[in-house]
């Protein structure tokens, strides 16, 4: 073997991710024996084994959610299935129906609010007002609806054991939100909801509904970037420097998310207000 090929294999091993095929190309992330984050391919996902339930928190879309299922089928067999849904978009709740007889949990769109937004085989089978606990395994799940903020209800779940805060996408890491005013995003809102993230929980990991898991700071950035976008949309002097500290966030989805949809989200909710 000549020293080219060498450093050609060499560089294929440094080039190529470090995914085990059996993850199914998966960005797996293991945080210990009974608990995981998937992340990417539509929302971040959280799932927590104990010996006769999984806890499966958002089902992402398309092929995501078919290879996540058969992810959790390789390890869960026919151990009953939990679901939660941080809100009513399909890149969190798509993978719902793959799963046999689930209890799914959402906030309390209701069925025709579901119906008319989202697909019927996704539909949840428990409304949720307020809070509830759900016992898996080791941890005592805390399931919050938070109110309105990126929609109508969105819910976050926390698992104190383990201090892993899910937001869904109340809060995302460096990514621009999806401002959808068909299902009540509200940016006064956000801030509230972010606030009482803030003083009702400790957490050491939180996982955004999209972008890397963070911390602690990660919601305090994402409550700036709220505070400085809603400033720039008053005064335009700000802009080009707004521009500037954001422009390595992401859009997602790229046409319906970026500074400047967020810019006019917030121009023509306070211009109905006025
Ligand atoms: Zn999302």
């Amino acid at each position: 073997m000549t020293a080219r090929s060498v450093f050609s294999i060499l560089l294929l091993y440094a080039v190529l991710p470090l995914v085990s095929c059996s993850d199914y190309g998966l960005k797996v992330k293991k945080i210990d024996d009974q608990f995981y984050l998937i992340l990417g391919e539509g929302g971040n996902s959280g799932v927590l084994f104990s010996d006769s339930a999984v806890l499966v928190i958002d089902t992402k879309v398309k092929t995501g959610a078919e290879r996540m299922r058969r992810w959790i089928d390789d390890r869960a067999g026919k151990k009953k299935i939990y679901i939660i849904n941080t809100h009513i978009h399909k890149d969190h709740t798509a993978g719902n129906h793959l799963y046999s007889n689930p209890d799914i949990i959402a906030g309390d769109y209701g069925n025709m609010f579901w119906n008319a937004v989202n697909s019927r085989e996704d539909l949840p089978n428990h409304w949720l007002s307020d809070t509830m606990t759900l016992r898996i395994g080791d941890e005592l799940v805390f399931i919050h609806n938070i109110g309105q903020a990126h929609s109508f209800n969105d819910v976050i779940v926390y698992l104190p054991k383990r201090k892993v805060l899910f937001t869904g996408d109340v809060v995302l890491n460096k990514v621009h939100p999806f401002l959808d005013e068909h299902v009540g995003a509200n940016v006064d809102n956000y801030l509230t909801a972010i606030d009482d993230m803030l003083f009702t929980y400790a957490p050491k990991i939180v996982v955004p509904g999209h972008g890397d898991p963070g911390d602690k700071s990660t919601i305090i950035e994402f409550k700036n970037y709220l505070m400085d976008m809603r400033e720039a949309a008053n005064n335009p002097d700000l802009e080009a420097q707004m521009q500037e500290k954001y422009l390595d966030w992401m859009s997602l989805p790229i046409n319906k998310a970026g500074f400047e949809q967020t810019l006019q989200y917030i121009r023509n909710s306070s211009s109905l207000r006025e």
